[in-house]
């Protein structure tokens, strides 16, 4: 299992002390928070790309670097990095050839179907109001999903009136970010 020798690497890294070069503390040194995809070419790729290193950020991820409402969890995250962890700053990140560009609902709940989920699961979900198209909808352009989502945040009513909050995309092969909106 691949598990397994991640936890035999843990344990050498450890041993050898390697953690000495990532210490830190919990504030981002950038004041900033970054809400991006969980895309795995990001893994490195984005912080190298933005000379973000240990300790300077608050990284909040998910399928997409969607904000669907403003008390989901990346919303939730947002308030607690500039409540409690003195972030000032908020930048979203999405990428192009991301794999929630044109999701098809239909077609991932055949997948779920599929993979062993009864029909009656499916319509237990409904029952109680669960959309699950809505849920996983995805978007048809990155900068318009982008831009949607800054303005879940710019318009939160949690949101202090010092804070910037800035959209962006950027590119999973050279790491290029493109602006789509910059705050003051
Ligand atoms: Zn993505």
């Amino acid at each position: 299992m691949r598990i397994e020798e991640m936890l035999a690497y843990n344990k050498q890294f450890v041993e050898g002390k390697e953690y000495e070069a990532f210490k830190t503390d919990n504030i981002p040194n950038k004041r900033m928070v970054i809400v991006t995809c969980m895309d795995t070419r990001l893994v490195e790729l984005l912080p190298k790309a933005l000379n973000i290193h240990n300790g300077d950020v608050k990284m909040l991820k998910n399928a997409g670097a969607i904000i669907r409402d403003p008390f989901d969890s990346i919303m939730k995250g947002i308030l607690v990095a500039i409540y409690e962890l003195q972030a000032e700053e908020v930048a979203i990140i999405g990428h192009h050839d991301c794999g929630m560009s044109h999701v098809e609902t239909e077609v991932f709940t055949q997948k779920m179907r599929k993979k062993g989920i009864t029909p009656e699961t499916l319509q237990t979900l409904e029952n109680a109001g669960i959309d699950l198209h809505e849920e996983f909808r995805g978007f048809k352009t990155v900068e318009e999903s982008v831009q949607h989502s800054v303005s879940i945040v710019r318009n939160h009513p949690l949101l202090p009136e010092n804070i910037s909050v800035h959209g962006f995309v950027i590119d999973p092969g050279t790491g290029k970010v493109d602006v789509v909106t910059l705050d003051k």
